[in-house]
């Protein structure tokens, strides 16, 4: 028996999915015009973690996990302009960037990944409907949803409004009528990226996306809704509100289960505040993709997590541990303890505990296998060196320095490579690297 938290109803509760056949779950995902940093990897891990559990207890084929891909927006645009480029040159870079950094960090990829750009058709129908039902009205080229109109509007975060429209940062427009109102579609300039629509070409607020993707791939009301804390409000509120709303008052999801942040010392970690870490700059650095994942699991996922050099090198030594209890055999069955350990609302602590103390090394590696580790041979752990997914992301980042013009650091990349004996090679194809 699994249990979550359920951030709705502020408990922990049985998870009891509608259709155990088909469990669906929706994890808000990048918005891709940055390198991701270790707090963005966060959710990522956890809710990877939680699919590796949900299908070894329900099946392998009992989970649909869709995580989206927020490809239009106005950082993305900026960046664009910025560079000269169209906005795909820089949404499929850095998408790939980071299903590159996820891979590194054992992170599946989800079986669904929608883009916003190519769904806009589902998001104007939902906009219309809630336009039909009274819940969204068009104004100066915008519209807007109209938070007086559903009555409900709030229960997920429980402010009062005071603090929803202090927190929701909003721009007090003259064409709201309300404060709290929210984009749904708005007017995109001649040379901005936009689609038609009844309302003229523009494009779609961010909020009515996972509204609509959800619709779309799951259903009107899926099981598992998950993020990051910080999408409780308004993100998540506003998902609740325009789905609830055009599904004749159907809930959204069964359970929200929401990570806590990653923080450096005393301040979350975030691109604004410019205190970020990369796994791309933490892979460079000789870390292993599989020792930044045991350290993100090495807190509960609702608690934060201080990211120092001591969590990255007790993982490191934990999985050196690890490694050596498992040799090189053949997955058993997986430990009823560490089982129980994870069923409980995803306790990641406790269930490293139980699997340090393990002696068994078949089960050892099966249960592991639940928290997405041991997943080389212990050979290829203890030989050394960095593996392929840390050169990658090395040769990576030093394409992108080139491309910035900064030379020196690509020059920097290139001669630690060679220290360690990788050669690189540059092409029209990009680049390649050997062993020497
Ligand atoms: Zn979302």
């Amino acid at each position: 028996m699994i249990t979550l938290h359920d951030t709705l109803s502020r408990e922990k509760r049985a998870f009891v999915p509608a259709d155990p056949k088909r469990i669906t779950m929706y994890v808000c995902g990048p918005t891709v015009y940055g390198r991701a940093h270790i707090g963005n990897a966060r959710p990522a891990v956890v809710f990877d973690t939680l699919a590796r559990l949900i299908r070894h207890e329900f099946g392998a084929d009992s989970l649909v996990y869709a995580r989206n891909v927020t490809d239009v927006d106005d950082k993305i645009i900026a960046s664009a302009k910025a560079e000269g480029v169209d906005t795909s040159v820089i949404t499929e870079r850095y998408e790939r960037f980071y299903l590159d950094d996820m891979g590194a960090l054992g992170v599946n990829p989800p079986d669904i990944a929608p883009h916003c750009t190519r769904e806009i058709p589902q998001m104007v129908s939902m906009i219309e409907r809630l336009i039909a039902s009274g819940n969204a009205y068009e104004a100066a080229g915008h519209v807007l949803f109209s938070v007086p109109s559903d009555p409900d509007y709030g229960q997920l975060s429980r402010r009062d409004r005071d603090a929803m429209v202090a927190g929701a940062r909003v721009e007090v427009a003259p064409y709201k009528r309300d404060p709290a109102d929210f984009v749904l579609w708005k007017p995109s300039a001649e040379d901005v990226i936009g689609w038609d629509s009844p309302w003229g070409k523009g494009r779609p607020g961010w909020h009515v996306e996972c509204s609509a993707m959800i619709e779309h791939h799951l259903g009107e009301t899926i099981d598992i809704h998950g993020g990051g804390l910080d999408l409780i409000f308004p993100h998540h509120e506003n998902e609740i509100a325009q789905s609830r709303c055009s599904h004749g008052g159907a809930p959204l999801a069964r359970y929200w289960v929401h990570n806590g942040f990653v923080d450096m010392g005393s301040e979350k970690m975030s691109k604004s505040l410019g205190n970020i870490v990369t796994p791309a700059e933490l892979l460079a650095a000789g870390h292993r993709g599989e020792t930044l994942r045991l350290a993100l699991l090495s807190a509960h996922y609702r608690q934060p997590l201080a990211w120092t050099d001591e969590v990255v090198a007790q993982a490191k030594t934990n999985l050196d541990r690890l490694y050596r209890a498992a040799g090189d055999a053949e997955p058993g069955e997986p430990d009823a303890g560490v089982v129980e350990a994870l069923s409980d609302d995803l306790n990641t602590p406790l269930a490293l505990t139980r699997l340090m103390a393990l002696d068994d090394p078949g089960a050892l590696k099966a249960s592991a296998a639940l928290l997405g580790l041991l997943q080389s041979s212990a050979d290829e752990w203890f030989k050394g060196g960095a593996d392929e997914s840390a050169i990658e992301a090395r040769i990576a980042e030093r394409t992108e320095a080139k491309k910035n013009r900064d030379f020196a650091t690509s020059d920097r990349i290139r001669d630690e490579l060679k220290a360690e004996g990788i050669v690189l090679e540059d092409g029209p194809g990009g680049t390649t690297w050997r062993r020497e």
